[in-house]
């Protein structure tokens, strides 16, 4: 007899192969996009409506499969996908489509993310004219005062499927990742960092967190590059000035940051031409 418990970790489990009969699944009812918005944090969902692609394809860091964003509107509303691997290719722009078993994860803001089980199939039209354009929905918060900011640098795990955040231990030079159980040096490590702005406006206040990316992406530079000397980045993020934070619907995340002055002379000119 052999226990399982929430400890247990398998690891390196051969392939196995079982032979049983296919049934296939009977048609799945799929859930209205603004209910996962409303009143899900996670799960699996199956969801039908026009997909509208909002990139290229592209391979994320660390990824052995490639990815390509989209959004999926239906007639309650619109969340963000990320369409991975062979399902890119089964799905043309504009068209409407139903796709079962698609992770609900909080990335950046409520998004879906197809599975190794998602099935693609072509779906009926449906009336979507009423339903608001996500770019309409954006959550800018204009010019807001850098009260304060907190960066953290941490090691996460280097088994590249896992990545999982490590915690030290004290003294020690060997660290083991709770997630996957393995051990290594802390100096093997990986390298990640995060920086918590305080930003308010207008007496209102928001505690939010930015990756890497979003603030590397402002900055044009690799951010990772300042972890052994985080003094020199904090001074350049609190010294902003006029930088609008896109955030998260839920006010958590920053998905994106813009240097004010350069867009509002961008739409002035739209206007006036
Ligand atoms: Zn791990």
């Amino acid at each position: 007899m052999v226990f399982l418990n929430r400890g247990t970790v398998i690891q390196d489990a051969p392939p196995h192969s079982i032979q049983f009969p296919f049934q296939p699944l009977a048609p799945m009812t799929s859930t209205p996009v603004d209910t996962i918005l409303k009143n899900h944090n996670s799960g699996n969902f199956t969801v039908s409506g026009c997909i509208k692609w909002l990139g290229e394809p592209s391979k994320p860091e660390h990824a052995t499969k490639v990815v390509r964003e989209d959004e999926i509107t239906d007639p309650t509303g619109t969340i963000n996908l990320s369409v991975w691997d062979s399902h890119i290719q089964q799905i043309e722009d504009n068209q409407f489509y139903t796709m079962t078993n698609c992770k609900l994860k909080q990335y950046f803001g409520k998004r879906l993310a197809t599975t190794v089980n998602t099935t693609i199939t072509k779906a009926h039209e449906q009336d979507i004219s009423h339903v608001e354009p996500s770019h309409k929905q954006a959550n800018w918060v204009c010019c807001p005062e850098i009260l304060n900011i907190y960066p953290t640098v941490y090691p996460v795990c280097n088994n590249k499927d896992c990545r999982k955040k490590i915690s030290e231990n004290p003294g020690s030079k060997i660290v083991r990742c709770l997630h996957c159980n393995r051990a290594m040096l802390l100096k093997n490590c990986y390298i990640e960092m995060n920086i918590d702005f305080h930003l308010e406006k207008q007496d209102k206040h928001f505690s939010v967190t930015a990756f890497p990316k979003i603030v590397g992406n402002f900055l044009q530079e690799d951010i990772l590059q300042y972890k052994v000397n985080i003094d020199d980045l904090t001074e350049k993020l609190l010294l902003l000035e006029n930088v609008d934070f896109e955030l998260s619907q839920n006010n958590k995340l920053v998905i994106s940051m813009k240097a004010h002055a350069s867009t509002y002379w961008k739409s002035e000119q739209l206007t006036v031409w």
